[in-house]
């Protein structure tokens, strides 16, 4: 495909594949098997393509995933260090139990002092425990915004919603469900009727509004005083459009920065033509409210 690129305005969104692993094996884990060899990886190279994002898009949003995040400290500082104010970042982790190397107070600590860089980090957390959990009582000592995702899973135990509901709304956190994405097409993106969960989710909650994009949606939901989010997206970040012009786009919605540093312009596998990305054509984020409210 040779087409031009076009994003949203300010940038499409910048996810950075930290260098190093999570150690864990979350069944639906798309990311792991890229960790398995990891003689390329190259935090210098990171850091090259950091600033050429910042460069081109100086004032995308950033999001650190791995991988664990948390599981380099020094690592994640020069990372966070490199991205100007202009940016939001999220980090995306687990906030590992890993005495060995951090304690929880030395994580919170960081997220301390760090406060000022991050704008939300997102907690997972799931019905079905895949990884070995803090307690919650750590994660609500985060610094910063925080938010828990919880990926439901194959036969997720949906008798135990409304329990995870309470569970976060003891502090306050709120919640993002999530579909498996391998698992969305177009065609089941806006579906509701067949979306098990979607209807499990309006059976035990109460159901508010919607948002979304040609690209993800997000159907928002409260119980008692807790926003709650079922968030679904597609499996890939480039969407190919012809415009009014007869100019044939390659709309961009996330790019990659990979373990290496290479850059990559789809969770797919393509390699981004950053000279073509330098002259990236802006269009409205298409992001809208598409029923309902979606803030309360
Ligand atoms: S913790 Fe995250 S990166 Fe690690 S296996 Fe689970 S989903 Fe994958």
């Amino acid at each position: 495909m040779s087409n031009p690129y076009k994003t949203r305005e300010g940038g499409a969104t910048v996810t950075v594949f930290v260098p190093y692993d999570c150690n864990n094996h979350c069944p639906f884990c798309i990311n792991k098997p890229e960790y398995a060899n990891c003689a390329d990886f190259s935090l210098a190279r990171i850091l090259e393509s950091i600033e050429t994002l910042d460069a081109i898009t100086p004032q995308c949003d950033f999001v650190f995933t791995g991988g664990e995040p948390f599981a380099n400290l020094e690592s994640l500082q020069t990372m966070l260090d490199k991205i100007p104010p202009t940016h939001k970042v999220y980090i995306n982790t687990t906030f590992p139990v890993q005495d060995d190397k951090y304690t929880a107070q030395q994580m919170l600590d960081f997220v301390e002092r760090n406060r000022e860089k991050i704008t939300c980090i997102n907690i997972s957390r799931h019905l079905v425990k895949y990884v070995e959990e803090s307690d919650d009582e750590i994660i609500a000592r985060i610094a910063t915004p925080k938010r828990v995702n919880c990926v439901l899973y194959m036969d997720y135990p949906k008798e135990q919603l409304t329990g995870y509901a309470e569970r976060w709304r003891k502090y306050g956190i709120p919640i993002q469900f999530r579909y498996d994405y391998t698992e969305t097409t177009p065609e089941n993106l806006y579906d509701e009727e067949s979306d098990r969960i979607l209807c499990d989710l309006k059976e035990a909650f109460t159901y508010r509004g919607l948002d979304g994009c040609r690209m993800r949606n997000g159907f928002h939901f409260s119980y008692k005083d807790l926003h709650l989010t079922y968030h679904k997206t597609l499996p890939y970040s480039t969407i190919v459009e012809t415009d009014s012009d007869g100019v044939t786009y390659d709309i961009l919605y996330d790019v990659l920065i990979k373990q290496n540093g290479d850059i990559h312009s789809d969770w797919t596998g393509v390699k981004m033509d950053v000279d073509k990305y330098r002259r990236v054509v802006f269009e409205p984020y298409d992001l809208r409210v598409i029923d309902g409210a979606i803030e309360f």
